[in-house]
């Protein structure tokens, strides 16, 4: 690709001293509910107004969003608030409702932006537009595929783009919904100075408690702007209730942001730190679960006991788990005393776990 200068360009109207803020209800439920969001949202640093009204759920069965109907809802919302409005398209029939309805800013989700086809789809149908789109990174961590939407788009000639970084799925279970793996967008932000960078804390956390963290690390990389869900009754939403929040939280977040630059060395650091505690946290929750399973082992052992009218504790083997522990342990760098400990702890709570089914 070529140098992208042009790219960040419709950046500049929007942004004063502040990062772009985009916010607005994961999806449109009611035009009221669309319409009281709008109006709480209007007047603070947001500019941009977003809203779903084309989910794309994982499972079936789950509120799939309104439909067209919504882009109307979404009109009114720039005729009364002035905000711009932005929507999920995913398909070229999306593209074309969206247009005729003049919608601003299109995004694309995480789980488009994983199929070629579908970006060649929508390219093809906003080519000779001059709409801003943007490119949520595609749910695995792959930045040729990432780029590669891009590309596409550019290539039908969309010149006004951006990313988003909502995060990456896993399947083993971290502090995230999303993992945020920050030297993907970075790399890319290295890459092409001028690609406008969004974060998405919401889809990163799936909860509200550390959206201001998220927010605040994604500023400090240098970000150019949020993309934050916001509702005014949050626990009610129709999807993504958890990570919601009402307006006026936002704008409180808003201002106690802090707009700092930091250094490569200092970037290295948090990068590091944050790749080191996810991985810590996946051990630990991988910990626990094997503990609950090694108590699910103890109980049925307590079953049989029981039938056999057998005593709990059976200090042959016990001796014989510890002393393989405690060989086994050194290989791993772990003391005699440590292994000790621990393995007296779990042996208790095992004991306690089978005294119960034999006590009934
Ligand atoms: C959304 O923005 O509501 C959404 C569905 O996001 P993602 O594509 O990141 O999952
Ligand atoms: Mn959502």
């Amino acid at each position: 690709m070529e140098n992208k200068k042009e790219m960040k360009n419709w950046l500049d109207d929007f942004k004063l001293n502040h990062p772009l803020v985009i916010a607005g209800p994961c999806s449109a439920e009611t035009e009221d509910q669309v319409l009281k969001i709008a109006h709480e949202l209007k007047n603070s640093d947001v500019s941009i107004f977003r809203a779903g009204i084309w989910k794309p759920r994982t499972r079936p069965g789950m509120f799939e969003g309104v439909g067209a109907i919504g882009l109307k809802w979404l009109q009114k919302v720039k005729e009364e608030t002035g905000l711009l409005i932005a929507t999920e398209v995913a398909n070229s029939n999306h593209v074309k409702l969206a247009l005729d309805h003049d919608v601003d800013i299109l995004w694309i989700g995480a789980r488009s932006t994983v199929s070629p086809f579908i970006i060649q789809e929508i390219a093809d149908a906003l080519e000779g537009t001059d709409k801003i789109v943007l490119v949520k990174n595609p749910v695995n961590p792959d930045l040729a595929l990432w780029l590669g939407g891009i590309e596409r788009l550019y290539s039908a000639n969309i010149k006004k783009l951006g990313v988003i970084h909502r995060g990456f799925s896993t399947y083993e279970k971290t502090n995230y919904r999303n993992n945020p793996e920050w030297q993907l967008p970075i790399e890319l932000q290295n890459r092409f100075p001028d690609l406008p960078l969004i974060c998405d804390p919401s889809h990163i956390a799936g909860r509200r408690d550390i959206l201001q963290d998220i927010s605040q690390t994604a500023l400090d990389l240098n970000f150019d702007g949020l993309m934050i869900e916001t509702h005014t009754n949050p626990d009610k939403a129709w999807s993504d209730a958890a990570q919601q929040i009402t307006p006026k939280v936002l704008i409180k977040m808003m201002e106690d942001l802090k707009m700092r630059k930091i250094t490569n060395e200092e970037f290295d650091y948090k990068n590091s730190l944050n790749t080191f505690r996810t991985q810590i946290d996946v051990i630990d929750h991988g910990l626990l679960d094997n503990l609950g399973k090694r108590m699910k082992v103890a109980i049925e052992i307590g079953n049989l006991k029981k039938k056999k009218n057998v005593a709990v504790l059976q200090t042959k083997r016990w001796n014989e788990i510890l002393g393989k522990m405690i060989l086994d342990g050194e290989k791993k760098g772990l003391s005699e005393e440590f292994i000790l400990r621990m393995f007296k702890a779990i042996h208790q709570e095992s004991i306690n776990h089978q005294k119960r089914v034999i006590n009934g």
